[in-house]
């Protein structure tokens, strides 16, 4: 136990969803990412506000707000004082000083836009904190570690971004070969830093996922390397999304209010950070999500079957996964936190391509989310009636976000809030095609386009990618 503002906090401890792995502090759940047994990590317990504590939330900063809310998470691995130091820091590149601004798109519609960040999507926001929170750990303790990372187009470049340059980190990042939009590729392939490396594997994103993976699950390179991830399997990432579902609904009036979340998802990181904030106290009664055609979740949703299939190329490429890592972490709870019956699931899921559910664990989820799939020809539908309405111009994630708002929020009177996943310059194709307006890039990226790209071009293949990072780490520091 210790004082923290004012009030005795009991640190917590993180646990992983397999069962199987050490149990660890802040500290190494921020470093370790990925768990030993295969699984992610959770806090052993959810710590949780009162009303009266989240009332005196109003009125804050939205980095007082984050200090707040992740100070349980972090303990005492780092002191107030440096959180809020990392804090105010993180937020410093960002183009819009409210950080998270809410738009009104009709009467009880709000649009959260989590896109003002330095790469422009809603990755910025943990990951800014991440590789500061990173370096500030490592540096205490005189280590340094090789960062691996799988991306479907933003979690890249905000990792890359947030890692650049920093003494104790070298960083490879694997996204899917001609699979993202060429502002997502150019934000990675243009940064150019000793201790940054931007594979392009012949594959798809689950590709990437799965190379990433293997690399953690051998553990022999694993060590040799000092492995980490900054995936959204991180929990510090997972904890820092949890900041935006607080500063929405308190700007809506919660806790006095209930409000509900849409989320366009695909690994399932972003709608978790919101189910943990329902978690922690914050009154939401409802959490939908928006799929594209690549809709594990919404079938999911449907069914209380988690089934596989093949990813397909949609205008939200962002969102083209069909294994979506952090749903393990719902199940996790939906399992009653037995690690030794998720493992097994997920071992048979693994195998078979099909897991289970069963009908009470079913009806327990759908209580609390619903989802939707939103294809191609809707999300353009949405992004022109959008602009027609409102004169905004949203980007395809965003638009499913908003489209499986207007089709499954239960209750059209109270606010529902949906999630600007990015700003429309990055994707001007797709933007333009639906409603003939060009989304100009912000100035301080005018000269994207002219910038020098560096990347290597790399098969679908484990060896091939170990004998890559094992060849190219720790060269930044012996330049
Ligand atoms: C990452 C991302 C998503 C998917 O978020 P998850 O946390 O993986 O569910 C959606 N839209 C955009 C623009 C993204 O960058």
């Amino acid at each position: 136990m210790r004082q923290f503002q004012g009030k005795e906090v009991s640190f917590l401890r993180y646990i992983s969803t397999r069962g199987a792995a050490p149990v660890l502090g802040f500290d190494d759940v921020l470093l370790a990412g990925l768990a030993r047994d295969g699984g992610l990590y959770l806090p052993e317990t959810w710590p949780r506000f009162s009303a009266d504590e989240i009332r005196a939330m109003r009125g804050l900063s939205y980095q007082q707000l984050a200090v707040r809310v992740m100070a349980p998470y972090v303990g005492d691995s780092i002191s107030e004082a440096d959180l809020t130091a990392l804090v105010t820091e993180s937020y410093r590149d960002f183009g819009h000083t409210a950080v998270a601004p809410l738009k009104q798109l009709d009467t009880s519609l709000w649009f959260m836009e989590l896109f003002h960040g330095p790469t422009l999507a809603f990755k910025d926001h943990a990951m800014q904190f991440l590789g500061r929170a990173f370096d500030h750990v490592l540096t205490r303790r005189g280590e340094r570690v090789t960062v691996v990372g799988a991306t479907s187009g933003d979690t890249g470049s905000a990792a890359i971004e947030a890692c650049r340059d920093r003494d104790a980190i070298d960083i490879f990042m694997l996204y899917p070969h001609e699979r993202v939009s060429e502002v997502q590729r150019r934000q990675m392939t243009t940064v150019d830093a000793a201790n940054v490396h931007t594979l392009a594997i012949e594959g798809t994103f689950d590709d990437c996922q799965d190379l990433v993976k293997a690399m953690f699950n051998d553990v022999a390179f694993r060590d040799e390397m000092r492995l980490s991830a900054v995936n959204s399997i991180n929990w510090a990432r997972i904890m820092s999304q949890i900041v935006y579902y607080f500063h929405a609904a308190l700007a809506l009036g919660a806790p006095d209010v209930p409000v509900r979340f849409s989320v366009p998802s695909g690994n399932f990181g972003n709608i978790f950070a919101a189910y943990a904030a329902r978690e922690m106290g914050l009154p939401v009664d409802q959490l939908i999500i928006g799929t594209n055609v690549n809709d594990i979740l919404t079938r999911f949703f449907d069914s209380g079957d988690l089934t596989t299939a093949a990813v397909q190329a949609t205008i939200s490429p962002s969102m083209d996964i069909q294994i979506s890592s952090n749903f393990e972490r719902l199940l996790f709870d939906l399992y009653d936190r037995d690690g030794a019956a998720l493992a097994e699931a997920m071992t048979t899921f693994r195998a078979e391509g099909r897991l289970s559910v069963g009908d009470n664990r079913w009806k327990q989820v759908r209580a609390l989310f619903d989802a939707r799939r939103i294809d191609d020809d809707r999300t353009r539908a949405e992004i022109e009636r959008v602009y027609k309405e409102t004169g905004e111009l949203i980007e395809p994630h965003s638009a499913i976000g908003i489209a499986a708002a207007r089709d499954a929020r239960r209750d059209a009177n109270l606010p529902t809030i949906t999630l600007g996943a990015a700003h429309p310059a990055k994707f001007p194709a797709a933007v333009e095609a639906a409603c003939g307006a060009f989304a100009p890039l912000p100035k301080r990226m005018e000269d994207l386009y002219d910038r020098t790209e560096h990347y290597t071009v790399t098969p679908n293949d484990l060896g091939q990618v170990q004998a890559y990072v094992r060849a190219h780490a720790g060269q930044a520091g012996q330049a």
